[in-house]
This record gives C-alpha cells, structure tokens and sequence, in this order.
C-alpha cells in the first residue's frame, strides 16, 4: 500500500491530442475539511488507508495541492440533453487529475468533481455544492454494494466557501474513480463536428485501454459498438430489478463502460409505480422510471450513429436490433432470480407482471415487499397472511399465491434455501432519499459526517440483516415524502 507520493500515476488520456481536452489547474477551496473517506475505495488504487489522516489529505483532495505526478485535466464531450443535441459540454466543474495503474494492472482515473471552473464551464460556477456530493458518494457505493456496475467515490472534501443554488450552500468536492471517465457524448463531439480522424483516435484508445481483447478483432468498431450495447443494456435490466431511477439520461451522462454514472437527481422507488419520476425538473417524464430501458437504447442509437464513419450502417444498425432481447433475457432472469426460481423461463414472466401490478394498487414498497416475499412458505394451505395483509386485493394475492406456489414445486429446493438464495438478490438497504437527507442535514447544520460514513458502511453490505441497522430498511416516515430532487447540484 502507497503514500499520496507513491500513487503510481500512468496519464493516458493526457497524451492524446490537444482538442480532447484542456489542461488547467483546480481552483483552491479555503480551509478544506475532510467529510468522509472510502478505504474500500483506496485500495483499487493502493492507496494505504492511514493516509486519509494526513493533515494534507483535504488539501490534495480539494485540488489545492497537486498529487505527484498527477496533470490534471477537464475532458471535452457534447451530448444530447433531454432529447437535443448540444454541441460542446465537456467537463464544466470536473477535472481529470490522472490514471493510477494499480498492482494488478488495473487503470483508475481520479476525478475531482466540484474543483473550479474550467474551459467548459459555460454559466456555471465550477463548483458542487456538499448536499450532492454526499448523496453521488452515497450511492455510487450503494450500487457497488448491489453489485451494480457504477463509478466509484473516494472521498469527500467540504469548505465553508459559499456556493449559490435555490439557497446559499457550501462547497465540496468528490473525488470519483471509474476505469474510464469517456462517455457516450466523447463521441458524439468529433462526429458531428466531421471530425472522423479524432473519432478514430478516441474509438482506438478506449479499445485498447478497456476492450483490449478487441484491438487485433477484425470488425474491432463494430464490435465495440456491441459489447457497449450490451453492458448497457444489461445495465437497464439491473436498474429495473433493483427499482433505481438515474433522473437523468443524457447521453453525456452514458458510461461507455455500461456504468452507472453521474449521480444526480436519482432515486430509488419507495412504493412501486413504473411511471416514478425522480427528477423534479423533468416535467415531461422523459427519464420516469418505465422509460429507462427504450432510452438506453435511444442513447446507444446516439452513439451508433457517432460511430457511423468507422461502421457499416447496415451493422450498426444490425447491432442496434439485438437490444431487446439481451435486455429482456437479463431482466427476466434478475426478475425470476427475485422470485427465487433457480432457472429462468420467459413464461415466469407471467408471475412477474401481475406482482407488480398488485404492488403498484397497493402501493407497496418495492425493496421491502420482495425481501418479505423470501418468507413466502411453499406448503399446501398456508395463507402467508402476514405477506398477503399487505395487500388491498386479497383475491388477487391468493390467486398469485397459488400460481407462484405451483411454479415453486417445480423447483428442488426447499423454503429455507430459497429464502438464502432471494436474500442474496432482494437487498434489505437501499439509499432511500429521506436517509440520504438526514445524513445531509447533519453534515450541513452540524458539521457531523458520522451520518455519511453510517450509511457507506450499511450500504457497503444491503443482503446483510445487519439487525442493529432494522429502522434503516423503513419506507420514508411522512416528512420526507415531500423531498423534491432536481438537477441543481
Ligand atoms: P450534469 O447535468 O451534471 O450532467 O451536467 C451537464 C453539464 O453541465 C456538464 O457539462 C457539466 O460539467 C456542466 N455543469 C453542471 N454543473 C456545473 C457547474 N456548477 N459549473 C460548471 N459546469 C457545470
Ligand atoms: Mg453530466
């Protein structure tokens, strides 16, 4: 395990040429205070933990100090927002600091978010206000926690200096880590600027740096084109089981890793309802919850056509097709793996279905109701009536419960294993937006972060019963229903 010194810093995207992105410097914040340190995260970069307890450790990560070997840089990428392309966005507030290359080979790129303005700044400050880098820290490791493909967060630096949003705030910075930052819109600026040679470039970089297996595959480009498609697509499906809405679908926010990314005005759902909208700001309901799986597939059709001028439409196009079925043969496998069924079979979906539709009358929590439904007992005359109180339309549950129960005979196992194996899928934790809130309230009125690192830890390991942690898996209490996300962050 390292110092800060001794990061093994290897800056690969800093070599590429000059219109990729810009070199700059983070604009210090005064008095940076540590908020919360992830030692889990440490260590994909060797990171020794102890070093968090560096006088310097806030410094460093605010952007005041410079690690060694690090060249910090913001990245250009266009994208479109909310269904209109936008020429040039780019990392506004965001910098690049470099790539750490760990011990077993892997590359990191450290992030600082929140650390200044940039050359893409546009309007905006350059700044992250503490209330969404607590709430993009929380859940990045939630999801990791799920075993959702998502960036990771290091830590979090806080300052007094002011930030202006709806309200006077005050400013941090999260260091965020992914294996590549490059999104969907990367692309999108070369291609629609008519710049092929660039596109080239960055298409070959990401190959060789995170498709290596590609690099000597004939139809390399169009082949990247579908192991994209598919991380996303599986991605969609995982985001649907696990009932997490992102909030916002922009093509610039689309890994081309297939990551979870950009934490926003996300949510995961309470009461089931496929219509949730969890951005405040999203007035048309472009990115509601039921519409995430047809708009990553809207985004890749985005990046095919970006591609275009190394593909074959014809393949593009033919790849494009494959969506549906690789997203629903992933879903309907997470989704009977939910149920418990030890195989999948698209007719289970036919279980599937008529549960959420009970869900959604009875306005069930959707993480709850599944984790309880793990106690479901198989016998013959069992009413499961402390499930089946839970619902409004008794006749229907038992009319589900006898179909669910005659699909479960044809299963080897028994009631306890089944309960084992649908703990492992149906997470007790998740980051509900009232216990994000009470972990910012504190850090924001208190200067208190115990908060913070409580949930890391809790949402480090949701399968866990974790019995001294019961009231965390609670559906909001009634003041939080009315929290409102939006994109102002
Ligand atoms: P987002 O909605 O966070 O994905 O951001 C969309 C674009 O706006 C990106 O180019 C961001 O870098 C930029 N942006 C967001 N907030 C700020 C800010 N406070 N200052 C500068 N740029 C920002
Ligand atoms: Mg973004």
């Amino acid at each position: 395990m390292n110092t800060l010194e001794q990061l093994n810093f290897d800056n690969t995207f800093a070599r590429l040429p000059a219109p990729f992105h810009s070199r700059l410097k983070p604009t210090p914040l005064a008095k940076p205070y540590l908020v919360s340190f992830n030692a889990n995260a440490a260590r994909l970069i060797d990171l020794a933990s102890d070093e968090s307890s560096r006088q310097d450790f806030a410094e460093c990560f605010a952007g005041n100090r410079l690690l060694q070997g690090s060249e910090p840089l913001s990245m250009l990428y266009a994208g479109h927002q909310f269904g209109h392309y936008v020429q040039q966005l780019g990392d506004g507030r965001a910098m690049l600091l470099g790539e750490i290359r760990n011990s077993v080979g892997e590359y990191w790129d450290l992030q600082l978010k929140g650390a200044g303005p940039t050359p893409y700044s546009r309007s905006g400050d350059g700044r992250a206000v503490l209330r969404s880098s607590i709430r993009e820290y929380l859940c990045s490791e939630a999801m990791h926690g799920l075993g959702i493909p998502t960036t990771r967060a290091l830590c979090i630096v806080g300052s007094d200096d002011e930030v202006y949003r709806e309200s006077i705030e005050t400013a941090a910075v999260v260091t965020r880590m992914a294996q590549s930052h490059v999104r969907f819109g990367s692309f999108e600026v070369f291609y629609h600027r008519g710049q092929k040679e660039h596109l080239a470039t960055l298409a070959d970089y990401v190959i060789a740096r995170n498709f290596p297996h590609l690099v000597d595959v004939q139809e390399k480009y169009a082949e990247f084109l579908r192991e994209v498609l598919v991380r996303t697509a599986q991605l969609m499906a995982k985001w649907q089981a696990v009932g997490f809405s992102h909030g916002v679908m922009n093509t610039d926010n689309m890994s081309i890793l297939g990551l979870t990314f950009d934490y926003g005005p996300f949510g995961f759902m309470e009461a089931f309802d496929p219509g949730y909208i969890c951005n405040h700001s999203d007035h048309g309901g472009r990115y509601a919850y039921d519409q995430q799986p047809q708009i990553g597939l809207w985004n890749l059709t985005a990046l095919a056509q970006a591609l275009t001028p190394l593909l074959p439409v014809a393949e593009a196009e033919k790849i494009l097709d494959e969506y549906g079925d690789i997203y629903s043969e992933h879903y309907v496998e997470l989704m009977s793996g939910k149920l418990g069924l030890t195989y999948a079979g698209l007719e289970d979906f036919a279980l599937v279905e008529p549960l959420l539709e009970m869900m959604r009358v009875s306005e069930l929590d959707y993480t709850n109701t599944f984790r309880k439904l793990a106690g479901f007992k198989s016998a013959p005359g069992e009413l499961n009536s402390a499930l089946r109180d839970q619902f409004i339309n008794r006749a229907a549950f038992d009319e589900w419960a006898a179909a669910y129960r005659a699909r479960l005979q044809a299963e080897t196992v028994t009631d306890a294993e089944r309960k084992a194996r649908m703990d492992r899928v149906n997470p007790k934790y998740i980051l509900r937006n009232y216990l994000a809130q009470t972990a910012i309230s504190k850090a924001e009125k208190e200067r208190d972060f115990s908060e913070v690192d409580r949930l890391l830890q809790l949402l480090g390991r949701p399968y866990d019963e974790q019995p001294e942690m019961e009231s965390y898996a609670a559906p909001a209490p009634d003041w939080a229903r009315s929290i409102e996300v939006s994109c102002s962050s």
